[in-house]
């Protein structure tokens, strides 16, 4: 299938991303990486697939957006992601971020809000073979089946930090979440020290879609 083509052309403008990424900071030569090797205009529709390797998010259908490559980068450089990790996603949306996390070699777990957007990506994945754990339904109560985690990222903003979340996580584990208001969110990094013990660090300016949800946005 044509949309499923990965040209020199896609394979150059790709390159071009990573570069532009390096320059704006990105450092982990395995983030980098990923990105380098993963399609981003295999997760667009096919009317904006001429702007897969431009630095911006883009929609992808429910009123949602596929994070910009930028961010997606920044927060998967904060995650520490280590082969094996058991990661958590909040809001998988395209897949995209997911896929990245796949080919970093972590063990995925990925959760999304809308039905419509679960079911066309769990179809999407599976057909390009990319094995992960999807569900449907709020991440903002974490997934406590499968817990805890390595690590956990949220892709929505958030109002506060949900408390289960950092339940769920192992102690040494790290948690990456934009929290903010519903158009401007500061990226929060907390890393579990101890059962009852965390350490934050705070990265300023981020806009993401809001999370919705119990403890997100209503
Ligand atoms: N990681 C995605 C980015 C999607 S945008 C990608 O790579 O494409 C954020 C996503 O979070 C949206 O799909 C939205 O529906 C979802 N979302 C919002 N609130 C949520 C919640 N409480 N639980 C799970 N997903 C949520």
């Amino acid at each position: 299938m044509l949309k499923l083509e990965d040209t020199y052309l896609h394979k150059g403008k790709r390159k071009a991303l990573v570069a532009e990424l390096r320059k704006k900071g990105i450092k982990s030569e395995r983030v980098l990486h990923a990105i380098n090797t993963l399609p981003r205009h295999f997760f667009f529709d096919s009317a904006l697939i001429s702007h897969a390797y431009e630095d911006k998010a883009f929609p992808i259908g429910e009123g949602q957006t596929i994070s910009q490559p930028y961010t997606v980068a920044f927060q998967t450089e904060l995650l520490e992601v280590k082969p094996d990790d058991k990661v958590l996603e909040i809001g998988t949306g395209s897949g995209y971020q997911a896929s990245i996390l796949h080919l970093l070699g972590a063990q995925v777990y990925t959760i999304e809000y809308q039905k419509k957007l679960f079911e066309a990506t769990q179809k999407f994945l599976k057909r390009l073979g990319i094995e992960m754990h999807l569900f449907y339904g709020d991440g903002t109560a974490g997934l406590p089946a499968s817990a805890p985690y390595d690590k956990i990222l949220v892709t929505a903003g958030a109002p506060i930090v949900p408390e289960a979340l950092v339940q769920q996580l192992k102690v040494g584990g790290i948690l990456v979440i934009p929290v903010g208001d519903r158009s401007l969110q500061t990226m929060v990094k907390i890393v579990k020290t101890g059962p009852n013990k965390i350490e934050r660090e705070e990265f300023a300016g981020f806009a993401f879609v809001p999370l919705l949800g119990k403890d997100g946005w209503r």
